[in-house]
This record gives C-alpha cells, structure tokens and sequence, in this order.
C-alpha cells in the first residue's frame, strides 16, 4: 500500500486518502467502492426558496427513487442531489460530464418537493462518496500494518464527525489506543452477508 513512510515522531502513519483508497481496500477486509453522486444548482421562479426563508432538507419518500437532499439558495441557486444511488465506479474511470439523463430525475424530485425551485439550471457538478457496505467508516489500525493507521470509507456522512475522527486518530497514533468505543469502524471487522461489496463498475 504504501510505497516511501516518513518517519514521523509517533512512528506511525494515518492514510487518509478518500476514495482514493479504493484499490487498496481489498487488503482491509471491509471493501470501499466509490459511488458517482451530482450534484445540480437551480435558478428557481421566486425568492420563496432563499436562505432565509427556506431549510436545507433531507427527503427519504416512496415517490423519490433515492432519498433527495438539498440546501436553498445561498447566492448561487438552490442546490439539488440524492443521497443514496449512483453508479459504482473508481476514481480513474469516473465520468465527470453531467448528462441530461442525471438532471431529469434530480429536477423532477426537485419540483415535486418544490414546485418552482428547478425553473432553470445554473450549473452542475460530480463528484463521489466512498461507501463501505455497512455505511460506516474505517478507522483503526491496519491489520496487517500495525505502523498504519487507516481513516476512510466515509460512505457520504464523514464530514460532521471530522473532530472526533480526529481524536481517534491522535491517540492511536500516540497512545496505541482509542479511548472511545471503535469497534464498528475496524478495517477488518465482520460484515453481515446481506454487506458484500458491490462490483466496481465503469462510469
Ligand atoms: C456532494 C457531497 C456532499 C457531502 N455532504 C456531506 C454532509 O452534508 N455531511 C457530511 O458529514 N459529509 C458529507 N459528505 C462526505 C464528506 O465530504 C466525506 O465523508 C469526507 O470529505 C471524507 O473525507 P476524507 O478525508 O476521507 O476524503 P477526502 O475529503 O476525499 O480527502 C482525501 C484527500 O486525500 C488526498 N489524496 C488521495 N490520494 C493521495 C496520495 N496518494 N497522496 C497524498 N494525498 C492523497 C486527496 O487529494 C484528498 O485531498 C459529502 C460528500 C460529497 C461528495
């Protein structure tokens, strides 16, 4: 996995690289995929969905395919995405182009949650979670590289938890053990069989 280690003061290394680590997760136990998520930023009819008058929202629905989500418009129009879905592909082989075929759904859950907030695009953007099966994260030490620390497979949710991630990391790398209960984010945990890694697909 890792080809040059700086020696650092702790004499352990944190690999922290994303969904970069994708083709290296096979050596955890707990597989990372890479999931393409876009993201579409509308222009919409009326002032009804600025910032301070709209919330950013969180839509799990029969009627959606995927759970929605999105902020109000901040300045730079109303923000629209799924959370869940997307193809499974790899950071080498993501498509990046935003086609017709992503828009429609996103603008059609868009108008039905808010009609009038997806009048016209004003742009768009792809990027990718980095998903593990059960949806939580990998942090602990490598188990067959006890100098490595491994903190990845946010699987879309990493951000919020950035502090206590953090001290995670401090005291593995300082104390050679968390004081916090990480068990369910061992690289090398048991998976349910219903938790098989999807196939890495193409786009
Ligand atoms: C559209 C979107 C919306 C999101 N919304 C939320 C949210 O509302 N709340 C939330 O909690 N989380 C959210 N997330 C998830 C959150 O952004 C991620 O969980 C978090 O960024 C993962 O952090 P990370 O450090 O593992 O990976 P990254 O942020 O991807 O950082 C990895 C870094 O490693 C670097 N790197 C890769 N390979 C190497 C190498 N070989 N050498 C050196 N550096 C390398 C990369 O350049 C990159 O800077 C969202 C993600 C996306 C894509």
């Amino acid at each position: 996995m890792l080809n040059k280690v700086a020696s650092t003061p702790s004499g352990t290394t944190t690999v922290c690289t994303g969904p970069w680590l994708d083709s290296h997760a096979d050596e955890l136990g707990v597989p990372v995929v890479v999931q393409r998520k876009v993201q579409i930023w509308f222009t919409p009819k009326t002032d009804a969905f600025d910032a301070s008058r709209c919330p950013a929202f969180l839509v799990d629905r029969a009627a959606f395919i995927e759970t929605f989500y999105g902020f109000p418009d901040l300045g730079d129009g109303v923000k629209a995405a799924f959370h869940t879905g997307g193809a499974i592909t790899s950071m080498d082989r993501i498509d990046r182009v935003v086609s017709t075929d992503d828009v429609a759904p996103i603008r059609a859950a868009l108008e039905t949650w808010m009609p009038g907030a997806g009048d016209r695009i004003c742009s768009a953007a792809v990027c990718q979670y980095a998903m593990t099966p059960d949806e939580h994260f990998i942090v602990g030490v490598h188990p067959r590289e006890p100098s490595v620390i491994v903190a990845a497979g946010f699987s879309g949710h990493g951000f919020k938890f950035s502090p206590a991630i953090g001290e995670i990391i401090v005291d593995l790398a300082v104390d050679g053990a968390s004081r916090l209960d990480t068990d369910f984010l061992a690289p090398n945990r048991r998976l349910g069989i219903t938790q098989q890694a999807p196939e890495r697909g193409g786009a």
